[in-house]
C-alpha cells in the first residue's frame, strides 16, 4: 500500500504488502504522473482502449514515446510480471489487460514469474512455486498474451536481472530505500525490490534502447520513481536506457468491502477456478452503494461510486461504455435495484468464466512447457 512516512510525510509504497486505499490526486502531484485523461483524446479512435475512456488507466509517466512508436511502427517492450503466490485472481486482471492491450499494438513483452520476490515477502521455496507459476502462465496465455511475441522468465533462473540488481543496489544508499519503500525487517524485501527494478530494464538490456511501458497498480507509483532514477544513474550510461514508461490504473478494492483485493481474505476477491456458487456468495455479498431499503433507493437513489458491482462491471464484465453509462445514470435516480445489477454482473461472469475455463484447460500443456523450460536449474 501507499502511506505516508512518519518522518517525512512523503509518499512511501508498500507493494510488498498490498495495496490500500490511495489519495489518486496527491499521487499524481508527487510523482511526475500526468493524467491519461489529457492524453488519451489525442489518439486515434482505434487506440482509445476503454480502460483510458473509463478513467481506469488514470495516469502516465512518458507514454507518449510508446505511442510514437506505435505509431511509426518502430520496436517497444511491455515490461509485466505476476509474483507467484497463488492463484490468479480477478485483481490481476488489469495489469494483464493493459498488457495484451499494448502487445496487440505490437510490442514484445517481457513476463517476469516473479519467483524472488515471492520468496522474499512470502518465503515460498522456489521449487514449490513452479506448479503456481504453470497454472498462473495457462490464466495468462488464455486471456490472450501471445507467447511467441513474449520471453517469459523466472527471476530465480535469469542471470541478467540478478545482476542488474545488484549493480542497482550499489547506486542508491539504504536512506533512499528506507524512504521509498519503508523501514523492513529484512534486506530480502530491498533486495526484491532492486530485482524488481532490473526487470523493467531488462528489455533493453536484451534488446537495446528502445521505449519500454509497464503496466502498475498506483500502488507502485514510488517504484516507478526510483527506477526511472536508476536508469539515468552514471553507473549505467553505458545501456543508453530510454526512460522506462509506466501506465498507472485505479487498483479494485476487495468485493466485500475492504480496502483492497487480497488472497488472505478470500471474501475480497475470488478466482475463475473456484465453484460458482462460491463467486454467487461473494457477489451476493458484496459492497454496493444502495440504500437500506427497496422503497428509499427508488425514491432517493443510490450511490454507484461506491460500489464494488459497478466496480467490476466497469473494469471488465461490462463490454459496452454506453450500457455502463446508463446503468450508472439508473442507479443514481433509483430505477434500478442492486439485485438487479448482481444478477446481470453473476451472468456476466458465469460466461466469461466458462470461456476462460475452457480456454485454460487447453493450454495447460503449453504453459507446462513454458515454465519447466525456463525452470530447468531450479528443478
Ligand atoms: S443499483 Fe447497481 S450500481 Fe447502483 S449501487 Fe446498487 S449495485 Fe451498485
Amino acid at each position: 500500500m501507499v502511506k505516508e512516512n512518519n518522518n517525512t510525510n512523503e509518499l512511501i509504497v508498500d507493494a510488498l504488502d498490498g495495496v490500500g486505499l490511495i489519495d489518486y490526486e496527491r499521487l499524481v502531484k508527487e510523482f511526475g504522473i500526468e493524467p491519461m485523461s489529457e492524453f488519451y483524446p489525442n489518439l486515434p479512435e482505434e487506440l482509445q482502449d476503454y480502460f483510458m475512456t473509463r478513467g481506469i488507466m488514470f495516469g502516465h509517466t512518458d507514454i507518449g514515446k510508446v505511442f510514437e512508436a506505435i505509431k511509426e511502427k518502430k520496436p517497444f517492450a511491455i515490461m509485466t510480471g505476476i509474483k507467484t503466490t497463488g492463484k490468479y485472481h480477478v485483481g490481476s486482471l488489469s495489469t494483464c489487460h493493459e498488457v495484451i492491450y499494448f502487445q496487440k499494438q505490437g510490442g514484445f513483452v517481457y513476463f517476469c514469474l516473479a519467483d524472488l520476490e515471492a520468496f522474499a515477502t512470502n518465503q515460498i521455496p522456489l521449487t514449490k512455486q513452479t506448479e503456481i507459476a504453470i497454472d498462473n502462465i495457462a490464466d495468462i496465455l488464455a486471456l490472450g498474451l501471445d507467447p511467441e511475441k513474449a520471453y517469459i522468465y523466472r527471476q530465480s533462473t535469469e542471470p541478467i536481472v540478478q545482476r542488474v540488481g545488484l549493480l542497482a543496489s550499489s547506486t542508491v544508499t539504504m536512506n533512499k530505500l528506507r524512504s521509498t519503500y519503508g523501514e523492513k525487517s529484512h534486506l530480502g524485501y530491498y533486495n526484491s525490490a532492486l530485482v524488481q527494478v532490473a526487470d523493467i530494464l531488462l528489455p533493453q538490456i536484451m534488446g537495446g534502447p528502445m521505449p519500454t511501458v509497464t503496466p502498475i497498480g498506483a500502488d507502485q507509483a514510488p517504484h516507478s520513481r526510483l527506477t526511472r532514477e536508476i536508469a539515468r544513474k552514471p553507473a549505467f550510461a553505458d545501456y543508453n536506457f530510454v526512460d522506462p514508461s509506466f501506465t498507472f490504473h485505479i487498483m479494485m478494492q476487495g468485493i466485500d468491502g475492504s480496502d483492497k483485493m487480497a488472497k488472505r481474505n478470500p471474501m475480497s476477491v475470488f478466482t475463475f477456478d473456484e465453484p460458482m456458487k462460491d463467486i454467487k456468495k461473494k457477489i451476493n455479498n458484496a459492497l454496493t452503494g444502495g440504500r437500506d431499503t427497496a422503497a428509499e433507493q427508488k425514491e432517493k437513489g443510490a450511490d454507484p461510486s461506491n460500489c464494488r458491482v459497478y466496480d467490476l462491471l466497469s473494469f471488465m464484465f461490462e463490454e459496452s461504455d454506453k450500457a455502463l453509462l446508463e446503468r450508472n445514470r439508473a442507479c443514481k435516480s433509483g430505477e434500478i435495484l442492486c439485485g438487479h445489477c448482481k444478477k446481470y454482473l453473476l451472468e456476466n461472469i458465469e460466461a466469461y468464466r466458462a470461456n476462460h475455463l475452457e480456454k485454460k484447460e487447453n493450454l495447460i500443456e503449453l504453459a507446462e512447457k513454458i515454465v519447466k523450460d525456463i525452470s530447468k536449474p531450479l528443478n
